[in-house]
């Protein structure tokens, strides 16, 4: 049996245009090429736990323009229940403009469009299939009000709630409070704990923090290094899997929806911690964001 996973996040088209170096204000510059990829924190986490095999119900608003309707297509062919998105007229989808340079930097405008949109009205339709997933996963390019509400959702049904506090963000002790799993990189660590997060040490600190503030368990990503595992009765360095780097996009986002399938499915938490590190490193190794997330078989062949 699949394990069921109720998504409750965004939905964006990226643009990405690579460019020899970043333009000046003013200046028009000759591109490399340009790419169209199915995005946003939501969708990308979806699709990660869509892959890893859950049954995955997502809630979030597009636009009823073109990219709205490319990404729910996108969407329906990783199998992802489409029940509660809801298209609104007039509204454009949620789009990131993305300059990616020859030394690897990038500058992002993003527009939240229809994600803006999502209400206590959305919730409150979904809020059955809510209350039977096995787990509530969010993040927070959709209004804090909504997450909350979904948040509170959940937990009346008592099931599990995953955060992804991204982008950074404040965010209430009461809302921590009633989170199972924080799962956040260095920038958003830093945000919520005020502890600059430069490496290890720093990072056990911040994640300390974070669970006097009320989390239960923190899971801080450490990008290329690896994770810092901090649980109610344990606290532990975990390494990356050391793999070529293509594009970092997503890798985020496929820890994060893995992770959420492998502790949907009873997994311990190392072994749940172990299995996203695993795709994440393989999202590296690929172009894009939701083109980079891997399939659970591949997965599994680098964690054994
Ligand atoms: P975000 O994309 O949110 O900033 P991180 O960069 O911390 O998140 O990456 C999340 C996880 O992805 C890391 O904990 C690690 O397991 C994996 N990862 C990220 N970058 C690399 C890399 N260069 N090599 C191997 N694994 C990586």
């Amino acid at each position: 049996m699949k394990p069921q996973i109720a998504v409750v996040g965004s939905i964006n088209m990226d643009l990405v245009f690579k460019t020899p170096r970043m333009p000046l204000p003013g200046e028009t510059l000759m591109g490399h090429s340009f790419h169209q990829v199915h995005g946003g924190k939501g969708a990308n986490q979806a699709v990660a736990a869509a892959r890893m095999g859950a049954d995955v119900h997502f809630v979030a608003c597009v636009g009823d323009d073109v990219n709205g309707k490319s990404c729910l297509q996108a969407l329906a062919q990783d199998g992802i229940r489409l029940d509660h998105i809801r298209a609104i007229a007039n509204t454009a989808t949620g789009v990131a403009g993305i300059l990616l340079d020859d030394a690897g930097q990038n500058c992002i405008v993003l527009t939240t469009g229809a994600n803006a949109l999502l209400n206590e009205s959305d919730i409150a339709g979904a809020s059955n299939t809510i209350a039977q997933a096995k787990l509530l996963l969010c993040q927070l390019e959709t209004p804090l009000d909504t997450v909350a509400q979904a948040i509170n959702s959940a937990k009346q049904a008592d099931v599990k709630v995953v955060l992804n506090p991204a982008p950074a963000q404040a965010l209430s002790d009461q809302i921590l409070a009633q989170v199972d799993y924080l799962v956040l990189n260095e920038t958003e660590a830093a945000e919520l704990s005020g502890v600059a997060v430069t490496n290890v040490e720093s990072a056990a600190v911040a994640a300390a923090k974070l669970q006097q503030r009320g989390a239960s368990v923190v899971l801080l990503t450490l990008g290329a290094l690896g994770m810092w595992v901090a649980a109610s009765d344990s606290s532990y360095f975990l390494p990356a899997f050391k793999v070529e780097v293509v594009d970092t996009t997503a890798a985020g986002d496929t820890f994060v929806g893995s992770f959420a399938v492998a502790i949907a499915e009873g997994q311990d938490l190392r072994a749940a911690c172990m299995l996203a590190q695993s795709a994440a490193a393989l999202a590296v190794t690929k172009f894009g964001a939701q083109t980079s997330i891997p399939l659970r078989d591949a997965v599994e062949r680098q964690l054994h």
